[in-house]
């Protein structure tokens, strides 16, 4: 197996860089991490690095100019970085050892290291096979499938042979709140019948998308609403399904794999292909997101990174010198870059911290961690973006950098995972769930002031009387 392309390294760490990824670990993680993981870190790293990031562009340019041509594309360059990832032993490094025999057997914290170095690349994640939808897709089939199911679909997706979707969201409701997909599932004999319509199916326009994982309400009338819901695996080829259109993300269509509006037209797949059981949907959309609920967030570590790198390359460019000196000299900009500094690495303990807590047992166990990186990280990679944006005037905004695609594939993270606010609500309530403990605690402070203060004779001016407020009405508390 060779690739056409000459592999050279500069240095024995990634170009430019003269501390490897794997001594790059904060502190706190790094007794988490094997020494397997650590070298596998470092040759993702120099992986992407040298020849992920330099592909990219070819990539773009193997995708070619008309609506056609670009969903029709398959870039040689990924199947050839597809073989040298596998050289590399970098294969389907997202599966976490402790939940899947079919991974790469690391940890989510490791796993999430490595992702931040894929996040770099447009093409890392599809070369290594760890890209999404096929991450959670192919974690929903290892954990749900039947062997029939495994040995159809996720044979083929764990040797990155196809791809597949996930089809949830409709455009008639809302669908951050999932209790609400209607696309209707009716059992008639052995085969169930779908009609409705999804859209931002993200995948459905790769041609190697050969299988849709669609959720639809099977029993409507069920009183418990998390139970109308089923999941069920339907062939992308199946007689009834039409692809309306694609849909753009701030004008990019994200061609080949694209976000399709798809409908269904009494589509029949045989009963055997329900997911898990009838009215066990919400199971399997939780499972889905299990592990995998963080991996957005670890990528976009590595994105806000290199928004970060790019910022101080533009801001050291020697030919660009407004008001007779280059941008670092101009004092708004090293705080623009050291504010980026302490968010990105504020942000990376944060979603290290989320991947130990899953890691230390399951996603469950760690709600609060993974609902604070879906919102917090997002953000960060939003801010530094922008700053970096700004540091390239008119170029910034234009094609002439990656800045501008990444920044509008990073303000959809604020809405792809459920939107800020679905997470933003469930860790404030958690969190106001203190109120009265917290009220407690500062009376009980009140008073012991007073009472100390009596003791040394001086007199506290209480205004709010938190004190009184907190005893009077200690029986509402
Ligand atoms: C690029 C991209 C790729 C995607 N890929 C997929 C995919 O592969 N498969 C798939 O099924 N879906 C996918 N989605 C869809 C995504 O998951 C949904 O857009 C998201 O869950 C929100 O659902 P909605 O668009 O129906 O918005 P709605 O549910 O209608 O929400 C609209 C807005 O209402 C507000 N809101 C919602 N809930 C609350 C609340 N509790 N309190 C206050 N305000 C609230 C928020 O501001 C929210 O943005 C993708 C979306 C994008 C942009």
């Amino acid at each position: 197996m060779s690739v056409p392309y000459r592999i050279e390294s500069p240095s024995s760490n990634a170009v430019g860089d003269k501390i490897p990824a794997s001594e790059r670990i904060p502190i706190i993680a790094r007794p988490f991490v094997s020494d397997r993981a650590k070298k596998t870190l470092d040759i993702v790293e120099k992986f992407v690095e040298e020849e992920c990031i330099p592909a990219d562009a070819v990539y773009q340019a193997q995708i070619g100019d008309t609506v056609k041509e670009r969903f029709d594309a398959h870039p040689q360059i990924v199947e050839d970085l597809k073989k040298r990832a596998r050289e590399l032993g970098l294969w389907n490094m997202f599966l976490p050892a402790n939940h899947f025999k079919e991974g790469a057997g690391f940890s989510n914290l490791e796993y999430g290291l490595m992702a931040e170095c894929l996040g770099k690349s447009v093409i890392a994640s599809e070369a290594t096979n760890c890209a999404a939808p096929d991450t959670g897709n192919m974690e929903v089939l290892a954990k749900y499938g039947t062997q029939k199911q495994k040995d159809r679909w996720l044979k083929p997706l764990l040797e990155g042979k196809i791809r597949s979707a996930f089809l949830m969201t409709e455009p008639e409701v809302a669908s951050s709140d999932a209790t609400n997909i209607s696309l209707s599932m009716r059992r008639e004999g052995n085969e169930y019948v779908l009609n409705g319509s999804k859209w931002w199916s993200s995948g459905t326009g790769d041609r190697r998308c050969e299988i849709y994982i669609v959720m639809a309400k099977s029993d409507p009338s069920n009183t418990n609403p998390y139970k109308q819901q089923s999941v069920v695996f339907v062939p992308f080829d199946t007689p009834g399904i039409t692809i309306k259109r694609m849909l753009s993300v701030f004008g990019f269509d994200h061609a080949p794999h694209g976000h399709g509006h798809v409908t269904f037209e009494n589509v029949r797949v045989p009963v055997e292909n329900i997911c898990l059981g009838e009215g066990r949907g919400f199971e399997v959309i939780q499972g889905r997101l299990g592990p995998g609920r963080i991996h957005h967030a670890m990528r976009s570590i590595g994105a806000a990174e290199k928004a970060l790198e790019w910022f101080i390359a533009r801001i050291n460019d020697p030919r660009k010198t407004p008001f007779g000196q280059m941008l670092h000299k101009h004092g708004i900009m090293l705080e623009r870059v050291a504010r980026s500094r302490m968010e990105i690495d504020a942000a990376r303990l944060q979603v290290l911290n989320a991947a130990i807590m899953i890691d230390s047992k399951d996603a469950k166990f760690a709600l609060k961690e993974i609902a604070e990186a879906k919102v917090l990280i997002p953000q960060v990679l939003m801010d530094v973006l922008d700053r970096a944006i700004q540091s390239y005037g008119g170029a910034g905004i234009s094609q002439e950098t990656p800045l501008a695609s990444m920044w509008a594939n990073g303000r959809t993270m604020r809405i792809v995972d459920g939107p800020d606010e679905v997470h933003l609500l469930q860790l404030g309530r958690n969190e106001n769930k203190r109120g009265p403990a917290m009220l407690e605690r500062i009376a009980w402070q009140k008073a012991k002031s007073a009472e100390m203060a009596k003791a040394y004779g001086v007199e506290i001016k209480d205004v709010l009387q938190l004190d009184r407020l907190s005893t009077s009405n200690k029986s509402r508390l």
